[in-house]
């Protein structure tokens, strides 16, 4: 059974709660200089949800309003992430998330490339960088419990379930709300559909989301470059091997000198 999270965006008063709770869930850092609330935030290597305050005018009359858009990994039914990692670092799970692996990831960020939505971040700063993004708390799933957002959120903006239960669910708010409502369920059919479903009253367009994305999932694309580029995938691999190797000698290199700082 595939999980998913139904957000509705017209229910969201831009509280916080959400980006907390994955913060102290997943042991992220709170950084002032980038932060997960407000019209400057955006997702980083510790920002792996962030709520962005959105201005904008609608209708007819260009009303202005204000909404917050929570954005995190789309957890895509058929990921181009997962599908353009050699290494196989990023795996879909049966139960719906998108996890990765650390150990087995060679750095080579083509999974940044490869997302339509511009979700994986990279530790830029940091001496044994790693890809990071939200994983949709798989464990936290495994034991019967809700991710971390979504447990806190004291609107209901944030509804976790079954994806087929929620697909229903989101079509009977749009059709029995007509007027209030877009007739859109974003991530229905986005990349091939995500297990985050959104529903809202403003244009997805003028809330910053990407409508452009294609309907067919993204690794139709990315396979079938790939199978018309031998040459490339087999320079790829060569190249990736290496990077792996010199990815493997510089973590031993790290925890080597971490030890000895630790005069262990
Ligand atoms: S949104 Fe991007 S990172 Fe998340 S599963 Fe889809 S392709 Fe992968
Ligand atoms: S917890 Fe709910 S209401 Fe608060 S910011 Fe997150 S989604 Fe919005």
């Amino acid at each position: 059974m595939s999980k998913a999270v139904l957000v509705d965006i017209t229910k969201c008063v831009g509280c916080g709660s959400c980006g907390v709770a994955c913060k102290m869930w997943n042991n992220l850092e709170y950084r002032k200089e980038s932060p997960m609330l407000g019209k400057d935030s955006k997702l980083d290597a510790e920002n792996w949800t962030n709520i962005k305050l959105v201005e904008t005018e609608t209708g007819a009359e260009k009303q202005s309003v204000w909404r917050f858009v929570k954005n995190q990994c789309l957890h895509c039914e058929e990921p181009a992430c997962v599908s353009a990692c050699f290494s196989k670092a990023l795996q879909k799970t049966k139960s719906g998330p998108v996890v990765y692996h650390t150990n087995l990831c060679v750095g080579c960020r083509y999974c940044m490339l490869a997302c339509p939505f511009d979700i994986p971040k990279y530790e830029w700063g940091k001496v044994i960088p790693r890809i990071r993004k939200c994983q949709m708390c798989p464990g936290r799933i495994k034991e019967g419990n809700s991710p971390a957002c979504t447990e806190v959120c004291p609107t209901n903006a944030l509804t976790f379930g079954e994806h087929k239960d929620l697909l229903k669910q989101a079509r009977a708010t749009i059709n029995n709300n007509n007027k209030k409502y877009v007739q859109h369920i974003f991530g229905e059919k986005e990349a091939g559909g995500t297990a985050w479903l959104y529903i809202s009253d403003v244009p997805f367009k003028e809330l910053g989301f990407r409508t452009d994305v294609t309907t067919q999932a993204v690794p139709y694309y990315t396979e079938s470059i790939m199978h018309l580029t031998p040459a490339v995938g087999l320079t790829w691999g060569a190249l990736l091997t290496g990077m792996y190797v010199y990815n493997r000698r510089r973590n031993t290199i790290a925890n080597e000198e971490n030890d000895n700082k630790k005069g262990k």
